[in-house]
């Protein structure tokens, strides 16, 4: 038993991407406190206590979580040993970090914290992701693949998130080629695709042109998934591709949280003050909130009644408006926060809908030479 919590230490961040997923920069300056941190890490430790088969993975997300500075997360590892005690092995601590500001004075403490792989993103279209005003995406990479070496050295691995925009989205194989050659060991690192989302930064207007449809997306990632496929034994892992594969081989195998059905069961969201919401995602968007540290633990944000709901959404679906969808075990009508904000509906069907018929039926089925049937769910 899993549980996946997305925290936000700050909104601050170092760089400037185009496309941030944080909506104006108000929150930017809030740093979380000892006193949050504190009661944070002693709601982690009475959940765990409650439950000898509880885990709980912590992503220290952002903003950019390096700003927090060495000594924070020396406090985060006291914290946890002090609180959680004996059951401190349960706790999982990982980052997701646009790693430009990664050096050796993080090397101990991440250790102690067990860190071991670093999520992080890229981006090699010039003038979408950099530093400054002026988004300089030349010191960006400079800084990106020193701090990537850094890390390489330390043996570290790296997760690395692309963003599918108007500008990539018809160079799927180059895309992906590129993303593998970040680093020469493939076991090392991990790719996750995403469309650009209509939120944050950008769901401003004058970002529209990186939009991309449902069906150009659907073909990118198919285009993308063939090359891949005949060739993964010298290519990293790439998701979803990765998770549909197994799950096409061993039913019941793990998807990522947009595509498993199940996220009211197993995430959550913690901002630098406190406040509670479903995943870092919602919190984005402001959205999803279930109180606070103060006033919640957390087995009662696992019965508050919108949570309890978003369990619901697999079987509202299922019976209505995927009906009888072949893909329903691969995809489960996609992420409810992506049905809101393209639908204003938490029990809608995702907007990608037909990106993922396409990738199913024009490139996976064919290039596996298999035909999915829907599954009990
Ligand atoms: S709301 Fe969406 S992004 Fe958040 S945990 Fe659920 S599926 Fe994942
Ligand atoms: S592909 Fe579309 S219809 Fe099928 S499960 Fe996904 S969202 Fe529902």
């Amino acid at each position: 038993m899993m549980t996946t919590i997305i925290v936000k230490a700050t909104e601050n961040c170092n760089s400037n991407c185009v496309y941030c997923s944080v909506e104006g920069k108000e929150r930017a300056v809030v740093r979380m406190s000892d006193k949050v941190l504190e009661t944070f890490t002693e709601r982690v430790s009475g959940y765990l206590a409650a439950d000898e088969r509880r885990r709980v993975n912590i992503v220290w997300h952002g903003g950019e979580p390096l700003l927090m500075g060495k000594d924070f997360y020396e406090k985060v590892f006291e914290a946890q040993q002090r609180l959680a005690g004996k059951n401190a092995w349960r706790i999982m601590n990982n980052l997701q970090s646009n790693i430009l500001l990664y050096n050796e004075t993080f090397e101990e403490t991440f250790e102690k914290l067990g860190i071991g792989y670093i999520g992080t993103s890229y981006e090699y279209v010039e003038k979408l992701r950099g530093l400054g005003k002026n988004v300089d995406s030349e010191l960006y990479n400079r800084q990106f693949f020193e701090a990537a070496l850094k890390l390489k050295k330390r043996k570290i691995g790296l997760g690395i998130i692309y963003v599918v925009t108007s500008k990539s989205v018809n160079k799927p194989v180059e895309t992906i080629n590129l993303l593998s050659n970040i680093s020469m060991n493939t076991a090392d690192m991990s790719i996750r695709i995403n469309p650009i989302y209509r939120e944050g930064e950008a769901k401003k207007s004058e970002l529209a042109y990186l939009y991309v449809t449902a069906q150009e997306y659907g073909h990118f990632l198919g285009k993308a998934f063939v090359h891949w496929h005949g060739r993964r034994h010298i290519f990293p892992q790439i998701q979803p591709f990765q998770g549909f594969m197994d799950r096409y081989l061993k039913p019941g195998a793990i998807l990522t949280c947009d595509e498993a059905g199940i996220c009211g069961k197993t995430h959550m969201g913690v901002d630098a003050l406190g406040g509670i919401y479903q995943c870092g995602r919602a919190m984005d968007a402001g959205l999803l909130k279930y109180g606070t540290l103060f006033d919640n633990d957390f087995e009662n944000v696992f019965d508050n009644p919108q949570k309890l709901d978003l369990d619901t959404r697999n079987d509202v679906l299922s019976k209505g408006e995927c009906g009888s969808c072949r893909f329903f075990d691969y995809c489960h009508g996609g992420c409810p926060v992506d049905s809101y904000n393209y639908f204003d509906a938490w029990h809608h069907k995702t907007y990608f809908c037909e990106t993922r018929k396409i990738f199913f039926e024009q490139y996976f089925e064919p290039a596996l030479g298999v035909r999915l049937e829907r599954r009990d769910i």
